[in-house]
C-alpha cells in the first residue's frame, strides 16, 4: 500500500501557457497554486550572472530587457530537426544552435544560453517541474504521474521529446493525448454514443481544427488543419491600424515609438476583448501636446474587420470536413477551444458552418488541461458513475425578482431535454436583465448553487411587464446545459453555456436533497413572503401612478387614504415578515383603492 493515494495530474505544455488539472468525483478542476488563475506563462528566465533559472510570470516580466537570456515558444522546437527550424530561429531572440544528430542522423535544435546548451525537452522539463511543484503543495504530497497533451499533428519525433521532458522532470509520463481528444474529454463526449466531433481551436497566434471520431471510448483522428500563424493577435492588429491611419488623418502623427506601438497594441487587445460583452467600446490614446485621439467602435463594425480571417479558419474546417469525407450534417458536435473563441461572431459563424450550437460551457483556456486530467483519472481508475446518469440530478431554474428559485427543469428527468417560460422587466424603460442560472431543491436563490450569470441587453425601453422574455433551459445528451434568453419583439438573444454536474459529489447531491425536505415549511413561508412582497410593491406602485395621472380628478379625501395605505404597506412589508399581516394588509388596500380603481376606469372610457 503506498501512503499516499494515487494521484494523476493532467498536464497542457502549451506554447504560450500551461497549466495543470486534476479530477476527482466533482469532475475536473485547474490546479491553481501559483495565484495567477492556473495559467503559468510557458517562459524561462535565466539570471545573467547567477544564470538561475526561473519560470513563468517573472521570466515574463524580465523578457524585454532579457531577450537573449528568456526562452519562450519552446514547443515549437521539440523534437525538431536544426534544419526544421531555421524559419523560427530567425524569429525567436534567442540564440538556437545545432546539437550532434539523434539515430536518424539528424542534427537537432538547442538553445544557447551563454556558456550552456540546453536541449527543448530540458527547458520544458522546467515549465513541466514547477507544474509539478504547484501540484504538490495543493496534494501536500509528491506527484509522480502525469498525462501530458500534445497537438494532433505532432510526429513520433514530437511526442517521444515530450516525453523526455517529462522524465527530466521527475513525472513518469502515463499517456501522450492528443489536445483535441482531451477537449473532448473535458465535455465528457465519447462516453457511450458514437459520434464526430470537431475541436475548433483559436488562440492568439494559431488556429487549428481537427475532426474526431469517437466509439466506445476509443479516439480516432479523422483529419486537421489549421494556421500557425492566425489568431486573436490578428484582430488586434486590425483594431490597430485603423487607430494608426485615424490619427494620421486627424492629427498627421505616426504612431511609430515602440512604447507607443506596445500601448497602442494592449488597447486595442483591451477593445476586441471589451466587444465579446458589449455592443460598443471606446479606445483613447493621449498623443501628448493636448492631443487626444478617442474612437468607439461598434460590435458590427469590429465583425466586418474580422471577417476575413474568420472565414479563413471556416477554409480550414471545410478542407478538414473534405478531408475526412464528412459534411457538416455528419458532425454532431462542436467544441471551442482558445481564448478568441470567446468572440461572439465567431461562434455565430462556427454554428452556422455545422448548423449546431459549439460547446462554450467550459473555459476555453483551460478546456484541454480539464481533459487531459479525465484521461488521467480514468488511468488511475477513479469512476464517477454517478452523475453520469441518464437523469438530472437536482432541478435547475433562475433567480426571479426578489430572490426566488424559479424551476424551469426538476430533478430526475430524463436527458435530454428541455423547458421554457417566459418572463418579463419589473422597471420601465428597462434595457437590461440579468439572469443568474441556478441549481438546487431550495426555494430561495440564496440556498441554491450559482452555476452562472449573463446579462440580456439592448432590450427596447417599454413600460415595464410589456417585453416578453422566454427563457429557455436545454440539456442535451452529454449533460450540457444551454440557457437561452430571448426577447420576443426585438428578437436580441443572450445565452449561456455550463455543465451542472461539474463540482458536484453523490453527497452533496444527497445533502442537497434532504435540505430541500428538511426546510420545506420554512422554504415555503419564504417563497410566500417574497411573492407577497411583489405583489406589495407592484399593486402600490400602480396606485401611485394613477394618482399622479389622474391628479386634480382625485377627491382630496381619497388621495389621502390611498397616500396614507400606500405608505402603511410599504412599511409593513418592508419590516414583517408576518405573511397573514401582510396578506390582510393587501386585502385592506384593495378595498381602500376601490374607488380609484372605478376612477380610472371611467377615465378611460370618457378618453375613448
Ligand atoms: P490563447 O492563445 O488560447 O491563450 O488565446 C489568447 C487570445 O484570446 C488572445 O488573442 C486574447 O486577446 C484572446 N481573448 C481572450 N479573451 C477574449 C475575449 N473575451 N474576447 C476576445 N478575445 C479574447
Amino acid at each position: 500500500m503506498s501512503e499516499h493515494p494515487e494521484v494523476i495530474i493532467g498536464i497542457d505544455l502549451g506554447t504560450t501557457n500551461s497549466l495543470v488539472a486534476f479530477a476527482d468525483e466533482k469532475g475536473p478542476a485547474i490546479i491553481d497554486a501559483g495565484g495567477d488563475g492556473g495559467a503559468l506563462p510557458s517562459m524561462i528566465g535565466f539570471d545573467p550572472e547567477s544564470q538561475q533559472a526561473t519560470v513563468g510570470s517573472h521570466a515574463r516580466a524580465h523578457a524585454v530587457e532579457r531577450p537573449l537570456t528568456t526562452v519562450y515558444s519552446v514547443k515549437r522546437l521539440m523534437g525538431k530537426g536544426f534544419a526544421d527550424v531555421s524559419e523560427d530561429a530567425q524569429r525567436l531572440p534567442y540564440r538556437i544552435t545545432k546539437r550532434a544528430g539523434d539515430e536518424e542522423g539528424r542534427d537537432l535544435a538547442a538553445v544557447e544560453i551563454g556558456e550552456q546548451t540546453f536541449t527543448p525537452p530540458q527547458l520544458s522539463a522546467l515549465i513541466l517541474g514547477e507544474l509539478r511543484q504547484r501540484a504538490e503543495r495543493h496534494f501536500g504530497h509528491p506527484v509522480s504521474k502525469a498525462v501530458i497533451t500534445v497537438p494532433a499533428y505532432f510526429d513520433d519525433a514530437q511526442r517521444q521529446a515530450t516525453r523526455d521532458a517529462g522524465r527530466i522532470a521527475g513525472l513518469d509520463v502515463v499517456r501522450i493525448v492528443n489536445e483535441p481528444t482531451a477537449a473532448a474529454l473535458a465535455y465528457g463526449l465519447g462516453r457511450s454514443e458514437q459520434s464526430t466531433v470537431v475541436v475548433y481551436d483559436l488562440g492568439g497566434g494559431t488556429f487549428d481544427v481537427s475532426i474526431l471520431r469517437l466509439q466506445e471510448g476509443t479516439f480516432e483522428v479523422l483529419a486537421t488543419h489549421g494556421d500557425t500563424h492566425l489568431g486573436g493577435d490578428d484582430f488586434d492588429r486590425q483594431i490597430m491600424n485603423l487607430s494608426a491611419r485615424e490619427v494620421k488623418e486627424q492629427f498627421g502623427a505616426q504612431i511609430q515609438a515602440p512604447a507607443t506601438r506596445q500601448a497602442l497594441r494592449l488597447f486595442a487587445e483591451a477593445v476586441k476583448i471589451g466587444l465579446s460583452s458589449s455592443p460598443s467600446k471606446t479606445l483613447q490614446i493621449d498623443l501628448g501636446q493636448q492631443r487626444q485621439y478617442e474612437r468607439t467602435i461598434q460590435v458590427a463594425e469590429f465583425e466586418a474587420m474580422i471577417e476575413r480571417f474568420v472565414e479563413r479558419t471556416l477554409d480550414s474546417c471545410r478542407q478538414a470536413m473534405r478531408a475526412a469525407e464528412l459534411t457538416p450534417q455528419q458532425i454532431d458536435h462542436v467544441v471551442m477551444v482558445g481564448g478568441s473563441t470567446r468572440i461572439p461572431y465567431v461562434r455565430r459563424r462556427v454554428g452556422e458552418l455545422f448548423d449546431c450550437r459549439p460547446y462554450t460551457a467550459l473555459n476555453p483556456d483551460q478546456v484541454v488541461a480539464l481533459g487531459a486530467a479525465v484521461q488521467a483519472s480514468v488511468l488511475a481508475g477513479a469512476r464517477r458513475d454517478v452523475l453520469l446518469l441518464d437523469v438530472t440530478p437536482l432541478s435547475l431554474g433562475i433567480e426571479t425578482l426578489g430572490g426566488a428559485m424559479g424551476k424551469l427543469i426538476r430533478n430526475n428527468m430524463r436527458v435530454p431535454c428541455q423547458a421554457t417560460e417566459t418572463f418579463t422587466t419589473f422597471q420601465d424603460g428597462q434595457t437590461a436583465v440579468r439572469i443568474n442560472v441556478l441549481q438546487g431543491e431550495r426555494e430561495l436563490a440564496a440556498d441554491c448553487r450559482s452555476l452562472g450569470v449573463f446579462e440580456l441587453q439592448d432590450i427596447p425601453p417599454m413600460p415595464s411587464g410589456m417585453p416578453k422574455i422566454d427563457v429557455t433551459f436545454l440539456i442535451d445528451q452529454n449533460g450540457i446545459l444551454s440557457v437561452t434568453a430571448f426577447e420576443q419583439r426585438s428578437r436580441k438573444e443572450a445565452s449561456i453555456q455550463v455543465i451542472p454536474a461539474h463540482g458536484l459529489t453523490r453527497d452533496e447531491v444527497s445533502r442537497m436533497e434532504q435540505e430541500s425536505v428538511t426546510f420545506a415549511r420554512e422554504d415555503m413561508e419564504a417563497h410566500r413572503l417574497i411573492s407577497l412582497r411583489n405583489q406589495v410593491t407592484f399593486d402600490t406602485t400602480k396606485a401611485v401612478q394613477a394618482l399622479a395621472k389622474h391628479g386634480d380628478l382625485v377627491p382630496a379625501g381619497l388621495r389621502a387614504d390611498v397616500e396614507r395605505a400606500v405608505g402603511e404597506l410599504r412599511s409593513l412589508a418592508e419590516s414583517s415578515e408576518n405573511c397573514d399581516a401582510i396578506h390582510q394588509q393587501l386585502l385592506n388596500f384593495a378595498q381602500v383603492t376601490v374607488p380609484l380603481a372605478e376612477l380610472a376606469v371611467s377615465a378611460t372610457l370618457k378618453e375613448s
